[in-house]
């Protein structure tokens, strides 16, 4: 089968000429080859192989184009790069690989084309297309990875036990990509995933990461969870999530399913925000019910401040993980403490005071929560459903209501500490504190509006009860 097609941008052209310069062989292989076939859109990344030097290929290609781009040598990997027209092209010589027990690193030499593509992880990523001048767009698939990109299905090149063992990269990699591409894994592949899930522990975190963030970033990422969940890998990379798996009884009360309860929140709000950080919260806003579970005669199961439990986990979890402890993970926590309140208050009568307690802690992620909160409807039965939606649509009305009028998501207190003293005569002292919070205590009640002259009044008043004076 031939595919020129997807050659015609110019540079596959260049690379093609370069190689006969160099009399060597070059092919595109990977991701580029397997996106065109799905159309998945124009590729930021195109991988090349040479039967040969492959950063002597990155160079003379970069000769031959206009501004010569510069050459990024990865010589440890024996690799090149190059950006041009805002695709990064990778060059790498044609290799073999033998893997050792303890490290996804293998021992490396020179190979055919073929070595490489038994290197490849799955045989829809062994895809190469020739650029060979004569055979200009041929494609060779040697594993049938046209067979499997139709029939929507990731399998290995060699014997799945090999290839996972190898690299547990790819068992995590497997499972994005079945995330992804709406794909399934094959039963083989399956087994030995699950065989080989220990081996999951040598592969470091921040590559770990990666996986899950773009399982995270899919269409719908509770595919992924549950095949990581279905091999545990899970239980080795997110232990938070296996431990809301299950349902206990007593005393014929049940509770439901915490797990995948979370994997229908997190496909749910990814129908609503591509946000990373939001889908986070989704995938935790829930594991604090672990360790706070209890069972009361009279109550039935509760979970008591698993909120506050939760966004404490949620500082260990990415801690573990290696991922940044920064205002994205405050985001997060901040989503898990607050993901009941919404809920609390859309059971009941919403009242003004409480959508307005709700945007000042909330503050500027008020949206965000009430998108979690939403998500967070599971409920089977449609009166339920249908009633706790409309009381949100109450609660979003209300909130642009209330910050129309009051302003209190971003508060800023309308009295500062220094008039207080300045009225009072004071110095630092507790009473200020005190009069301060009265202040926006009645702001968020509603007894006075978030305004100066009404707060400088209430301050006299406050004041006075504290036994404090005026200064004339
Ligand atoms: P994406 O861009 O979505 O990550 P990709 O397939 O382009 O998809 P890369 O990580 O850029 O992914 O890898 C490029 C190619 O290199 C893959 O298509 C595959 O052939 C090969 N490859 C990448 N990682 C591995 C691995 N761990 N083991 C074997 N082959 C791999």
């Amino acid at each position: 089968m031939n595919y020129k097609e997807a050659l015609s941008h110019n540079i596959f052209k260049t690379i093609s000429k370069s190689a006969k310069a160099l009399d060597i062989d070059a092919y595109v292989i990977g991701g580029f080859v397997r996106d065109f076939l799905l159309n998945r859109g124009d590729a930021k990344d195109i991988d090349i192989v040479a039967i040969g030097d492959g950063i002597a290929l990155a160079k003379e290609v970069a000769k031959q184009l206009p501004n010569t781009p510069k050459v990024q040598v990865f010589k440890t990997y024996g690799t090149a790069m190059l950006r041009y027209d805002d695709i990064e092209i990778e060059f790498v010589g044609a290799r073999k690989e033998s893997y050792t027990e303890d490290s996804r690193n293998p021992a490396v030499e020179n190979g055919s084309l073929e070595d490489d593509q038994n290197r490849r992880d799955f045989t829809i990523n062994a895809l190469a297309l020739n650029l060979n001048e004569n055979n200009f767009g041929d494609l060779l698939d040697p594993f049938n990875g046209i067979d499997d990109l139709e029939n929507k299905i990731i399998k290995t090149p060699l014997p799945p036990d090999i290839t996972y063992s190898d690299d547990p990269l790819r068992m995590m990699r497997a499972v994005r990509f079945a995330t992804q591409l709406d794909f399934s894994i094959e039963q083989k592949s399956l087994q030995a995933i699950t065989e080989n899930n220990a081996r999951i522990k040598i592969i470091t975190n921040e590559r770990i990461v990666v996986e899950l963030h773009k399982i995270l970033e899919s269409k719908k990422p509770s595919v992924g969870f549950l095949l990581l969940e279905q091999t545990g890998l899970l239980q080795y990379i997110l232990p938070e999530l296996t431990a809301l798996k299950g349902i206990d009884e007593v005393e014929g009360q049940k509770h439901k399913d915490n797990f995948y309860h979370t994997l229908e929140v997190v496909d749910n709000i990814a129908l609503h925000t591509d946000d990373l950080w939001l889908r986070w919260a989704a995938l935790l806003h829930d594991i604090g019910k672990a360790p706070t579970k209890k069972f009361s005669k009279k109550v039935g199961w509760t979970f008591h401040g698993h909120e506050f439990e939760g966004s404490k986990m949620v500082y260990h979890l990415f801690k573990r993980l290696k991922m940044p402890l920064n205002d994205k993970m405050k985001f997060v926590q901040k989503m898990v403490f607050m993901s009941s309140r919404p809920i609390v208050l859309a059971q009941d009568l919403v009242t003004d005071s409480a959508v307005r307690r709700l945007v000042f802690d909330a503050g500027e992620y008020v949206d965000d929560l009430m998108t979690l909160c939403e998500a967070d409807i599971t409920t089977k039965n449609p009166r339920k459903f249908n009633k706790y939606h409309n009381n949100f649509k109450i609660v979003r009305d209300k909130i642009i209501e209330v910050e129309a009028r009051d302003h209190v998501r971003n508060f800023q207190p309308p009295i500062s500490g220094e008039e207080i003293m300045k009225t009072f005569n004071l110095k630092p002292s507790r009473e200020i504190g005190l009069i301060k919070e009265q202040i926006k205590e009645a702001i968020l009640e509603g007894e006075i509006p978030n305004e100066y002259d009404a707060a400088f009044k209430l301050m006299i008043e406050k004041g006075k009860l504290l036994g404090l004076e005026v200064k004339s």
